[in-house]
């Protein structure tokens, strides 16, 4: 189910856009099931969530190393068991929770405050490691929706401050929950709007779009979507 599910998503997007996978409250099982029909790119929104995942595969590797020594089998396919997936970063990141998700990503999709962006840049200074991020953006008319509004937005690009360990990579927002594909159309086009701020001030380097979701991701594509973030179409509806 999962792999017709992953065939179908990529015939249809264009080789340009990239397909995350959003994992969150789907077992590890089924990101392995995932990964086996050629998936790479995996999301998850909470960093307890993540981090346990990330040890559940580490314990994986292990066993199967274990049982490679006392068979005799090859040690190195064990070590090599999913070693190139990558991990992205979706939900809300308190900063206190850093040390469980900046080691293991690739990108972080949801830098919703300057706050959180100077935090993840100290820890980046502390760590050694330098962190690809997205700024979120709140595009939506939805009072939830967290991320940068368009006033905070020009701040930012206005205040011209370095960060040695942090790397802006483009934006993420979400558009509103609805059926009317004219208000998701117009919350798209905020963000390719403000995407293109980004790229006037940063440079052509950051020109992720991560915009899409399993309901909408045909408009975002249409759109100018770069990236987009599908969890119920390839994994089945989440259990809270
Ligand atoms: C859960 C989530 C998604 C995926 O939603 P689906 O509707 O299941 O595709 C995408 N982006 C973010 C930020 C999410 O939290």
């Amino acid at each position: 189910m999962i792999k017709a599910n992953l065939n179908k998503l990529l015939m249809e997007l264009p080789a340009t856009v990239k397909l995350v996978a959003v994992s969150k409250f789907h077992p590890f099982e089924a990101i392995a099931e995932a990964y086996g029909a050629g998936q790479r790119i995996f999301a998850e929104s909470r960093a307890q969530e993540l981090y346990s995942k990330i040890e559940t595969l580490d314990s994986f590797r292990q066993g199967m190393a274990e049982k490679a020594a006392a068979e005799g089998g090859d040690m190195d396919v064990a070590k090599a068991y999913m070693a190139d997936v990558q991990w992205h970063f979706i939900g809300h990141l308190q900063t206190n929770k850093l040390k469980m998700v900046l080691p293991y990503v690739s990108l972080v999709h949801s830098v919703d405050s300057v706050r959180l962006l100077d935090a993840i840049d100290s820890w980046g200074r502390a760590n050694d490691k330098i962190t690809s991020v997205l700024i979120e953006c709140h595009i939506s008319s939805d009072e939830s929706k967290q991320g940068f509004s368009m006033e905070e937005f020009s701040a930012f690009l206005s205040e011209n401050k370095a960060r040695g360990n942090v790397r802006v990579r483009g934006v993420m927002g979400m558009a509103t929950l609805t059926d009317d594909e004219e208000i998701i159309r117009n919350d798209f086009s905020r963000l390719v709007k403000m995407s293109g701020m980004l790229r006037d001030t940063f440079g052509d380097g950051c020109n992720e779009i991560s915009m899409g979701m399993s309901g909408d991701y045909r408009i975002a594509v249409e759109m100018g979507s770069t990236m987009v973030r599908i969890g119920s179409m390839i994994f089945g509806d989440r259990e809270y």
